[in-house]
């Protein structure tokens, strides 16, 4: 059983609040292990050991702080089993699928790696008689990153290496659900020369939320989640006078047209939908096939797909999906099948029958789950389930599947499944959501572009990593100068022109 604590000036730092909480994994049900559930008082520790360290930080030449992230960034190279591991122990997740998380994380930090080349800012000469200006792109301070269950390592190396590639202190507040694979980065980073301070990890709830977001000396707030804790960290950080990205949930489509491969449309959905057990942002859990006949074709090649999914546990390498993150979630999405059936809708496979292996009978599973005829009306169709459930909403045209997209208040991401170019290119500029494939079952931008949905999956105005990443940790100043040499000293009292 381990004791999971802070991570402040570049050591483990246990809990001192009194506060803590158990930590299970998914698969056994068992307790692996607890976690400190910080103080205001350790998060205000937290808070000044990275405000001691970011003047020093911030200046760093930036190839040095580049070349640390390097560093990193070798290190999780070769030890990234370990950490997919210790994702799996806490998550849930296969261990193939949390190798893929942490490969896209890393690929973040390769991205931030380079970042020295978007701090430069720009030049121009003569604005006015021998005056120049430039602008440059500063570090914000200390910034804090408050990240969800479903991607322990991925979702804080959205934000962390961009922002330290950038100059600023970084504070980590993990899920509470999974928080191992955060001391893990936080060693690593040590090991790769980072300074004490420069990057924490905070252990916590929402005490430790709320006071990341009263401090004064934390400047900017980077938050993924849910969305009604999104609107709250966005509304209270901004009020405090922060800078504030929170991303939120989702609910992402795949329109299916009449001309599509179906058994590329079939085989995209079995991972989109029932990869990680659903429990990703990026997930696809409806399927909006236009016709019926296109539906029935569609439901009739994903069924035999499904019925031979293997659930298990990540210790059996061969699992294809492991349980959700835990029996509360496990409740909730059982919860939403009921529902559906209730309210008129067909289940077609019924995740509610799965039997767990031996020695697994306690474990959180949910069997993957296949719902047809959904309506816009059912609130399996409103809501966000975040489990292996996927619900076919049939449309006549694609006038009603764009109409049926764009009316739901989450728009995080989309895809559009035809060989029609004119369709797809009118869908990808037309619909309003953040992020968009054709044929391209989960469109997650690569780190070079950068993250984001809209609507209420999304607060604030800068998506995550990328060139939107560098902006949102970075402040432009505007620099005007003038030598002597040559310039009238008279005294001037009208707004100055430098025309
Ligand atoms: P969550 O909102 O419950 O928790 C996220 C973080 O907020 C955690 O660190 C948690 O400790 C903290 N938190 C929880 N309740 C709080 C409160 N009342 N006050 C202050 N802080 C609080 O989300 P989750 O269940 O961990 O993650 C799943 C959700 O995240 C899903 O809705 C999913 O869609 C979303 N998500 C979105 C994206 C995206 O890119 N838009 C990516 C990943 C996950």
């Amino acid at each position: 059983m381990s004791d999971i604590a802070h991570f402040i000036d570049n050591q483990r730092v246990a809990g001192s609040s009194g506060r803590s909480q158990p930590v299970f994994n998914p698969a056994t049900g068992q307790q692996s292990g607890t976690v400190a559930l910080a103080s205001r008082d350790e998060v205000g520790k937290a808070v000044a050991s990275a405000h001691a360290a970011w003047r020093a930080w911030a200046r760093t030449p930036a190839l040095r702080r580049a070349r640390i992230l390097d560093r990193f960034k070798t290190i999780l190279w070769q030890r990234a089993d370990e950490l997919a591991e210790a994702i799996s122990n806490e998550h849930g997740k296969t261990h193939d699928d949390a190798k893929g998380e942490v490969t896209r994380g890393l690929e973040v930090v390769e991205f931030a790696v380079g970042a020295p080349h978007l701090l430069k800012g720009e030049i121009t000469e003569n604005v006015g008689t021998a005056v120049d200006s430039h602008s440059l792109r500063q570090p914000l301070g200390v910034v804090a990153g408050i990240t969800p269950f479903n991607f322990p390592a991925m979702v804080p190396m959205w934000m962390f290496p961009v922002a330290l590639a950038c100059g600023n202190c970084f504070i980590l507040k993990p899920s509470e659900r999974d928080p191992s694979a955060s001391l893990l980065i936080a060693e690593w980073l040590a090991e790769a020369g980072l300074p004490a301070g420069v990057f924490n990890v905070i252990q916590g709830d929402k005490e430790a939320v709320d006071a990341l977001l009263a401090h004064p000396d934390v400047k900017a707030v980077s938050f993924v989640g849910s969305t009604p804790i999104a609107r709250y960290i966005y509304e209270t950080g901004t009020s405090n006078g922060k800078r504030v990205q929170a991303l939120g949930g989702a609910k992402n489509h795949m329109v299916i047209l009449p001309d599509a491969d179906l058994d590329m449309a079939a085989n995209a959905l079995m991972g989109a939908a029932y990869g990680s057990a659903g429990e990703r942002c990026m997930a696809i859990s409806v399927a909006v096939p236009v016709t019926d006949r296109i539906a029935d074709a569609l439901i009739e090649k994903l069924v035999p797909k499904i019925e031979a999914l293997k659930v298990g546990p990540a210790s059996d390498r061969s699992s294809d999906m492991g349980p959700v993150v835990t029996e509360a979630a496990k409740e909730r999405i059982l919860g939403y099948i009921d529902r559906g059936e209730a309210d008129g809708a067909k289940i077609v496979v019924d995740g509610r029958t799965y039997r767990a292996p031996q020695g697994y009978e306690d474990g959180y599973f949910v069997g993957p789950t296949l719902i047809d005829n959904v309506t816009p009306e059912m609130t399996i169709w409103k809501d966000e389930i975040f489990g292996p459930v996927l619900s076919v909403v049939r449309r006549k045209d694609y006038a009603s599947a764009v109409e049926l997209i764009d009316r739901h208040d989450y728009a995080n991401g989309v895809a559009i499944f035809t060989r029609d170019g004119d369709a797809a290119r009118t869908f990808a500029h037309d619909i309003e959501v953040g992020m968009v494939g054709v044929n391209v079952p989960i469109p997650v931008p690569m780190a070079f572009h950068s993250f984001g949905g809209w609507k209420q999956s999304l607060f604030g105005d800068h998506h995550m990593h990328g060139p939107e990443g560098v902006r949102f940790y970075t402040r432009l100043k505007t620099i005007t100068t003038r030598w002597p040499s040559g310039v009238r000293t008279d005294p001037e009292f009208v707004m100055p022109t430098m025309g």
